[in-house]
């Protein structure tokens, strides 16, 4: 099977022969399809698995339709991690001048209040700086049209730690969205998460 065969538009399979990524990953044939029939989607798979590509390239190609900011929402349990989804997200849509913001803590928040501002396409976040900006600076920070959330490494934003600024980020996001839940392991608390419909949905685990 192709990236055209699971649906991904010519403009992305470009992007992705540049770097030389031709077939798609296992996780990648599974989630692709499904997010973009508009469904809610659990994906159970290894770093290296090709899963950042997973939501990259549906997300991507529903923003180049309708090109408005935010778009999405990425939150990430590390600045790590979420400089790395950054990073694949620039890659793949450097033909539609994409503007991306990396929300984590360690860095000024004046200045990342600013780039919210101006509306980003995609927003890649730890949870609490972006809890830290929407209470300081909530008539900027304008979440209200974003069509996709995705948590990433979702077991680790389970942890306690986490649960208090994932809620409230919950709260003002749209309730009609796409959700799509991405875990290393798959734990009955992923299973059990009721975020818009992905309670009880099947994951899929590679
Ligand atoms: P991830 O699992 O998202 O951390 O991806 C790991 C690496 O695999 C990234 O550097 C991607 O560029 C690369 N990658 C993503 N999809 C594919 C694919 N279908 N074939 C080969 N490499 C891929």
């Amino acid at each position: 099977l192709t990236f055209g065969q699971l649906g991904v538009s010519k403009w992305l399979t470009t992007a992705l022969a540049q770097i030389s990524v031709t077939l798609p990953t296992e996780i990648q044939r599974a989630c692709i399809p499904q997010i973009l029939q508009g469904r809610d989607c659990i994906g159970a798979s290894q770093t290296g698995s090709g899963k950042t590509a997973a939501f990259a390239l549906p997300i991507l190609q529903q923003l180049a339709e309708d090109p408005y900011g935010p778009f999405a929402l990425v939150l990430a349990p590390t600045r790590e991690l979420a400089f790395q989804i950054a990073e694949q997200f620039r890659i793949l849509g450097t033909a539609i001048s994409l503007r991306l913001s990396v929300i984590v803590g360690g860095m000024d928040m004046m200045k990342q209040a600013i780039e919210l501002a101006r509306r980003p396409h995609i927003i890649i976040a730890t949870p609490g700086r972006l809890v830290d900006l929407i209470r300081s600076s909530a008539d900027t920070v304008n979440l209200k049209r974003i069509k996709f959330l995705v948590l990433d490494e979702c077991d680790r934003l389970l942890h306690e730690s986490f649960s208090d600024d994932l809620a409230e980020i919950l709260n003002i996001i749209p309730a009609k969205r796409q959700t799509l839940l991405f875990t290393a392991t798959m734990t009955e608390e992923i299973e059990e998460l009721n975020f818009g419909s992905t309670k009880n949905l099947k994951p899929f685990v590679y």
